[in-house]
């Protein structure tokens, strides 16, 4: 069990901000979706006496592995901890050893190798280790799991969130911070994210350093980057002896997937991937060879950079519901964290949650628009024909 920061708590409904709807009582406030974005929220609001109420979709803490390794950046990730008073803990468990970046062309040739050894400003940590150290912060209890959201209804005096499972909830103000596909934006636009035409398929390998420590010194400690025209190779240290390696694929609609690889089959899928990269180096297709048989297709999706909408009194959204963007770069997450600090603050500092929102949306689409150009204008040139 990690230590975290806690017991740093204050009683819920010790503040509350006035919404046009409220006629005296504490202002309910609901945040769907329990990723970094949303718990980090409900952390900042409970640290200054907000009571939330946080609805995620899957079962429990443990429910799924969560995915990779994230470099917190200290104007983002970071600057959100800090605020959420767990920026202690954070660095505390961060990976500082594993900021390195290293390009090499298919034939083994290093093209740079950056080592970064305890001295980047960017440690990594494993989604799943962040996830629990937000988990942990939050009193018992305010994390609903199982509460997959169906759809969200305007009524009189708020929201009425309906769960798939049935049951139905109404809040004064709710934010969106349930991922790409939420279902919360709907009531804000009808804009979806788009398909980037690139696909990732992501394998993994277990224990590397003991199991195969020549292809560990391959990756080395942080990101391994291997280019040849459109085949494109990403290899990631994780916590643990973890690498997590993304293979990107350009395919025109990402449900052709299995006509190029057959995900029905680890071993068949392996094979089908050793068969793209013919001709690069054997340790890079022992990173295919070894791999677990755990093998994934991500589609990349993005809302158009300059995805706005207009204000709502009682909703708004943060993190991927609002801004989902290609993984190049890494600000995904740290702009999740970044929003929900942000708007913790709007609402910490405002007496009008309609103000506070206004206040946070304003900020957020200008630092967000340069961002997400810059990103899909990276992300395009990097994995250019
Ligand atoms: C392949 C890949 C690699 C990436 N690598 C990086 C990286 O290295 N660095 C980086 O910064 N970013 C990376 N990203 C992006 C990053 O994952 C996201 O930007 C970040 O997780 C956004 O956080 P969030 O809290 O907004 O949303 P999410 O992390 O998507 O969290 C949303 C939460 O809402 C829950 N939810 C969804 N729908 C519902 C519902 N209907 N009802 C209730 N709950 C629901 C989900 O279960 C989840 O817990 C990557 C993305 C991909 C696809």
């Amino acid at each position: 069990m990690m230590s975290t920061a806690g017991t740093q708590t204050a009683s819920p409904n010790e503040r509350c901000f006035e919404t046009a709807a409220r006629g005296g009582r504490a202002a309910r406030i609901a945040i769907v979706g329990g990723g970094p974005g949303g718990l980090t929220l409900a952390r900042i609001l409970h640290l200054n006496g907000f009571a939330t109420t946080v609805f995620e979709q899957e079962s429990d803490a443990s429910a799924r592995t969560q995915g990779g390794s994230l470099d917190l950046h200290p104007d983002g990730g970071q600057l959100a901890l800090a605020r959420a008073g767990l920026l202690e803990a954070f660095l505390q468990y961060a990976r500082h050893e594993d900021q390195g970046m290293r390009a090499m062309e298919p034939t083994g040739k290093v093209l740079f190798d950056r080592v970064d050894a305890h001295g980047g400003d960017r440690p990594e940590i494993d989604r799943k280790l962040l996830r629990d150290l937000l988990l942990q912060s939050l009193p018992e209890g305010m994390v609903r799991w199982d509460r997959r959201l169906a759809s969200v209804v305007p009524v009189d005096g708020g929201y009425t969130l309906r769960f798939e499972n049935g049951a139905q909830e109404t809040f004064d103000l709710v934010v969106g911070a349930d991922g790409a596909w939420s279902r919360v934006r709907p009531l804000l636009s009808a804009v979806r994210p788009a398909y980037t035409g690139l696909t990732f398929i992501e394998i993994g390998i277990d224990d590397i350093d003991e199991r195969y420590p020549a292809l560990a010194a391959t990756v080395g400690h942080g990101m391994l980057s291997v280019k040849d025209g459109e085949r494109r190779l990403l290899a990631q240290r994780n916590g643990n002896g973890h690498v997590r390696i993304y293979v990107s694929l350009r395919l025109d609609e990402p449900e052709l997937v299995d006509r190029h690889i057959d995900l029905t089959s680890p071993a068949a899928a392996r094979r089908d991937l050793l068969q793209r990269f013919e001709g690069w180096s054997p340790q890079f297709l022992d990173l295919i060879r070894v791999c677990n048989d755990e093998i994934v297709a991500r589609p990349i999706y993005a809302l158009p950079a300059d995805f706005v909408w207009s204000g709502r009194p009682g909703v708004t959204l943060i993190g991927d519901a609002a801004h989902v963007m290609s993984p190049a770069g890494g600000h995904g997450v740290n702009m999740a964290m970044l929003d929900a600090a942000e708007l913790a603050r709007h609402l910490v500092g405002n007496a009008s949650a309609d103000e506070a929102v206004h206040g946070y949306e304003t900020e957020m689409f200008a630092r967000i628009a340069p961002l997400a150009a810059e990103v899909a204008r990276g992300w395009e040139n990097h994995f250019k024909r």
